[in-house]
């Protein structure tokens, strides 16, 4: 933990107090801080690097934050507030104190199929606001953009077998949604700098476009919304089995992989995971975008449906 006087002054940001860095990008990097106009109360601040930039890299920045002024959704990080001086942008943000959800990836084996759906829901949840409500389109869905808020940690009292090399890992323990230190309690979406708006919210018809729009304008529309749920897909696998679906030291071989949807239910690990989930997660790594699911056929899902309750049940 960095202490105070080792944190940046920032010019024209004298409203809050910098408490400590949270993370970086390639321009930015994000801070915990206070805001002493408001009783103190903790913010995240990313600050980017506007001289480092050229003029499209510096529109998009303007457009990542006029994508997240239109967004007011509980699973999606809000914007408090926009500043800039000459050399930096500052987007103060809704603080979302538990940090990535890869960090939560790393530190566990994997998730329990109830925790993995208290997770996957609410992310959904989130993309159905973004795809149905708003016509925006992410485009940058994984777990370090995925944000939340811990909860109370109990170890588990049953914790699954584990496979060598876990040793040093713990495993996920009971969680009390939004109380304590430790589990994971609300999740939310950050990081809009790569998504689109595909359509007006207002008059609901494609941007820039009133009623003369091209059928391929339409299927690009769909083509854009099913790569979150590609995605939502790679989190999902990811989540339950604790590694993601596809992986290759080589850049080259990873691609083809990818482009032929080439992954596996790996033995041992996807032993004991439900049918159920894997039909889920293979209705969302389909090639074909035509065949994906959407976010609705997601949340329609019978895993998604069920309570924590029936899978205790059936297993
Ligand atoms: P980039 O476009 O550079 O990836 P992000 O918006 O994803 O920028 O922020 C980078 C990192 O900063 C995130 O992965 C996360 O670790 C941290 N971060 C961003 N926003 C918040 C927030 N609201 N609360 C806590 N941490 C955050
Ligand atoms: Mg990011």
């Amino acid at each position: 933990r960095q202490s105070k006087s080792k944190m940046p002054k920032y010019p024209g940001l004298d409203r809050y107090i910098l408490v400590e860095k949270m993370g970086d990008g390639a321009f930015s990097n994000v801070y915990r801080a206070k805001d002493t106009l408001n009783r103190m109360e903790e913010v995240a601040i990313k600050v980017v690097r506007k001289f480092e930039m050229n003029s499209n890299q510096r529109a998009n920045i303007l457009k990542e934050v006029q994508i997240m002024r239109q967004l007011d959704h509980p699973n999606i990080v809000s914007l408090i507030d926009f500043s800039e001086s000459p050399q930096f942008y500052y987007i103060v943000l809704e603080l979302c104190p538990g940090g990535e959800l890869f960090h939560q990836i790393v530190r566990l084996t994997y998730f329990s199929e109830d925790l993995s759906r208290h997770v996957i829901k609410q992310v959904a949840e989130a993309i159905e606001f973004l795809h149905e409500t708003s016509g925006v389109v992410h485009r940058d869905i994984k777990p370090e953009n995925l944000l939340f808020y811990p909860c109370e940690y109990k170890p588990t009292k049953n914790p699954k077998p584990r496979q060598p090399g876990d040793e040093d890992k713990v495993d996920e323990g009971e969680f009390i949604p939004g109380v304590g230190a430790g589990g994971i309690g609300k999740i939310k979406i950050a990081d809009f700098g790569l998504s689109k708006v595909i359509w007006d919210s207002q008059t609901m018809t494609p941007c820039g476009t009133v009623g003369y729009t091209a059928p391929e304008i339409v299927k690009d529309e769909r083509y854009s919304k099913s790569v979150d749920m590609w995605a939502l897909g790679c989190v999902l696998y990811t989540l339950l089995c604790g590694f993601p679906p596809f992986y290759d030291e080589s850049i080259q071989v990873l691609t083809e992989k990818v482009a032929r949807g080439q992954y596996t239910f790996l033995s041992p690990w996807w032993d004991d995971i439900s049918k159920s989930a894997q039909d889920l997660v293979s209705h969302l790594l389909t090639v074909d975008p035509d065949k994906r699911y959407t976010i609705g056929q997601f949340l329609n899902h019978p895993w998604i449906k069920q309570t924590d309750e029936t899978t205790h049940a059936a297993a």
